[in-house]
């Protein structure tokens, strides 16, 4: 247990909770979730099924028609050629990132993963008993890592490359020449990915691309997609991985042995969610698209502060060196003086050093606001 990490997310938020209740009016930019509500026609067709009782088991990989309906959506959106075989269903992203490093990775071997990113693959790495390979993300390369830094972190005892394009904390997206670049070394080493690619349809100037769509790839990638973030449905719980048959019948042993299955009804309702028309996921990424130009021009206007505009996603990841204070100190001052609750880098591991990152799925109002609370603190900080 000693070797298993935590999210800060839900320590910042609870602390923020905290001096809610003692009569603050604090402004939640620390969540990493869609503030919209989930699409009507979603919760219509969960309540549906409930009304006609699907409130039973269904098999462990999930239902036949949400199985078949993800390898449709994955060929469309990844020029792919997948069948509902390859298809697992489970209760949010996160349990894809638990079964599949538990699935695959042996003590004492090595997985590279990006940093700053999200903490969970490091606490992962970490509980099997296997080696953590930072590979740090580079600003001046729009939060892509250096190709070198790859292959020299490459050894014959790694096993596993992590990627999360667009990627939470930074928003930086890999381009296609990079994932090429990482595909041909993935090949060459031997190395499974695990392709993270759970903010895929929030996306701002690029077309989506998967390293599962290049040549060779697919046999040994795991995609990690789901609910939370393209549909607004964090609370419900619903994700699922895309990998080859044989690791899909080892994760759904897993899920056998601990959930037994995702829930009946939240299924049925996924189905509806891929398939009905994708307005309301087109008007939500538009809101975010303007959220972040106010964002990012609001904090490259704070002294000490300098903000990449992000690729995807919904975060902001400025580098905040220039005000001379560590980002858990800076994190910790905004929320205490300006009431506006952050995350430090270092939330996402220690390559995070330097970089606050703000969620900017909240109102244009409540954004305005906190920029304006930031920079009256931070000014008071140069004195
Ligand atoms: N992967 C990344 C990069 C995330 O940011 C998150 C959630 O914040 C997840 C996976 C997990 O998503 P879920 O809430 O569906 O488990």
């Amino acid at each position: 247990m000693s070797r298993l990490g935590t999210e800060t997310a839900f320590e910042v938020l609870a602390r923020a909770k905290a001096l809610e209740k003692l009569g603050r009016n604090i402004i939640h930019l620390e969540i990493g979730e869609p503030d919209f509500d989930t699409p009507q026609y979603i919760i219509d067709e969960a309540t549906q099924a409930l009304n006609n009782h699907a409130t039973h088991y269904t098999p462990s990989a999930g239902i036949p028609e949400l199985r078949q309906a993800i390898a449709r959506y994955i060929n469309r959106t990844r020029d792919l050629d997948v069948s509902p075989d390859n298809v697992v269903v489970v209760p949010g992203g996160k349990p894809i990132i638990f079964f599949a490093i538990m699935a695959l990775i042996n003590q004492s071997e090595e997985v590279i993963y990006p940093n700053p990113g999200f903490p969970i693959y490091e606490s992962m790495i970490n509980f099997v008993g296997a080696h953590a390979v930072p590979i740090p993300l580079k600003m001046e390369r729009g939060f892509a890592f250096d190709i070198n830094d790859l292959e020299r972190l490459i050894t014959p005892k790694t096993r596993m490359l992590i990627l999360n394009s667009p990627a939470n904390p930074t928003g930086g997206v890999l381009s296609r020449s990079d994932l090429e670049a990482i595909a041909q070394l993935a090949l060459s080493h031997n190395l499974i990915v695990l392709s993270d690619e759970i903010y895929s349809r929030i996306l701002y100037d690029d077309e989506f691309h998967s390293i599962a769509s290049l040549p060779g790839m697919l046999e040994r990638t795991i995609i990690l997609d789901g609910f939370s973030k393209t549909y607004a449905m964090t609370g419900w719980r619903l994700g699922y991985g895309i990998m080859p048959v044989e690791v899909a019948q080892a994760v759904s042993r897993l899920i056998t042995n601990s959930t037994s299955c995702t829930a009946t009804f939240t299924q049925i309702a996924a189905v509806k969610a891929l398939t009905a028309p994708q307005d309301e996921v087109d008007n939500m990424v538009e809101a975010f698209r303007q959220r972040r130009e106010v964002i990012v021009n609001g904090l490259n206007q704070i002294p000490g502060f300098k903000c990449l505009m992000p690729k995807g996603a919904f975060y902001a990841f400025p580098n905040i060196t220039g005000t001379g204070r560590k980002s858990r100190d800076l994190a910790d001052y905004l929320l205490a003086e300006a009431s506006v609750a952050t995350l430090a880098g270092t939330a996402f591991g220690a390559h995070g050093e330097g970089f606050l990152r703000l969620s900017y799925a909240n109102s244009i109002e409540n954004i305005n606001k906190a920029l304006d609370r930031i920079d009256v603190a931070v000014r008071k900080l140069e004195r």
